[in-house]
């Protein structure tokens, strides 16, 4: 991992982005802003599911003036996203809101750019310029595009990458010109790797914080690995100082997935139980799949990031265990129960979940107490050794 690159630090509504804090985690509601109880709703959800920061549309007079009961009900901070009307982004720091998400490439009339960035000012509000793939323009002065067109490379992909870095120095210019400097930014694209090199090409560009995305990733199960590919190798660099994931689906998956990627990194603490289980192979002698699955879902009634591993045998198990604090290795009709590497129970396979589950619980319990302290991978789990069985072959795990 290269160490995170520090840049000049924003304040959003209490959630400070870029410099030395914590990358945040922020979404999108899929709501109509108007309508406040169901906006209020999703905006709690996500909060639960570990949304610092959550941003909503207010493409209407309506929805911005919902937003003072929004911003009220909310238990994090608010950014408005405009488009098209520089008077929604007026209206929206009227009703308190924490963020401006503006792209001036969509506001024509310079002048209200300016009053937008100078109601920001006067109230103290970060503003996040943002350019996306299809919104890049050609530079509107004339000399600067005939260098511009000179130094563009011919490779239509880095060509694209120039012209959105290109599009970003024009739209910072106007904040530069009003003295504005409270800003975060944003390179969007639907391809990870433009991602990658269009934030690469930032992060030596400007010292400002980098909101890191993908635009239109798609549903869960592509923009997953979409997002994981480009926004996970940017962090791994040093790069990003806020992450939006985001899907076709209920945003909450979006905060889910950007904070297991943050753990993954160590740039978040985990504040929950983290699972890990073996794929299965052919040495498996029980349904590993299905209680994996029942496993998870015992775990999410636990608040304590217990490491908890489920595994389909001792061959290979134990090493690949090493670190959990509870761990069962699963044989034919049998599992062996470890806690910090310490063997603790054998149970037939009707008791693999609930005991699985007690012992999660009542290790969590010692935790909370301070009896015992959460593994740091240098707990070593030594497994009994196989014996064979009377035909020479392996059996997959040893019963006491
Ligand atoms: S733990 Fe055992 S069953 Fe699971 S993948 Fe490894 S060798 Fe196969």
């Amino acid at each position: 991992m290269t160490p995170r690159r520090k840049t000049h630090q924003i304040n959003v509504g209490g959630v400070l982005i870029g410099g030395d804090a914590p990358v945040a985690i922020q979404s999108m509601t899929s709501t109509y802003t108007y309508d406040i109880d169901k906006t209020v709703a999703q905006i709690r959800n996500l909060a639960e599911a570990g949304c610092d920061l959550v941003r909503v549309a207010v493409p209407k007079k309506e929805d911005t003036a919902a937003l003072p009961s929004i911003l009220e009900q909310s238990p994090v901070p608010i950014i408005a996203d405009v488009h098209f009307h520089f008077e929604r982004a007026l209206e929206a720091i009227d009703a308190g809101i924490h963020k401006i998400r503006l792209n001036p490439g969509n506001i024509k009339d310079r002048k209200q750019v300016d009053r937008v960035i100078a109601a920001c000012r006067d109230k103290g509000i970060p503003i996040r310029v943002g350019v996306n793939e299809g919104s890049v323009v050609e530079r509107q002065d004339k000399n600067l595009r005939a260098a511009q067109k000179q130094t563009l490379s011919e490779n239509p992909r880095d060509r694209l990458v120039q012209l959105m870095t290109h599009t970003l120095e024009d739209y910072l210019r106007i904040f530069d010109e009003n003295d504005f400097h409270d800003v975060c930014l944003s390179l969007k694209s639907i391809d990870a790797t433009i991602v990658i090199d269009a934030y690469r090409a930032a992060s030596k560009q400007f010292d400002l914080p980098l909101h890191l995305g993908l635009t239109h990733a798609g549903p869960p199960e592509t923009g997953r690995i979409r997002s994981v590919a480009s926004l996970g190798t940017l962090l791994a660099e040093g790069i990003g100082d806020t992450v939006r994931i985001s899907y076709a689906s209920d945003p909450v998956h979006e905060v889910e997935d950007a904070k297991e990627l943050l753990c993954c990194f160590g740039l978040r603490n985990r504040v929950e139980p983290e699972l890990i289980a073996c794929p299965t192979c052919g040495r498996i002698e029980i349904d590993l799949i299905k209680l994996v699955a029942d496993v998870r879902l015992k775990l999410a009634t636990i608040k304590t990031p217990v490491k908890v591993a489920v595994m389909g045998c001792v061959v290979n198990g134990p090493g690949e265990a090493e670190g959990a604090d509870v761990a069962i290795f699963a044989g034919k009709g049998r599992g062996i129960i470890y806690v910090q590497g310490e063997q603790t129970r054998t149970v037939t396979e009707d008791q693999m979940l609930e005991a699985l589950y007690e012992e999660c619980i009542a290790f969590a319990a010692r935790v909370e107490k301070g009896e015992v302290q959460l593994s740091n991978h240098s707990v070593s789990i030594v497994p009994p050794a196989p014996l064979p069985r009377s035909d020479g072959s392996i059996p997959l795990t040893v019963m006491k």
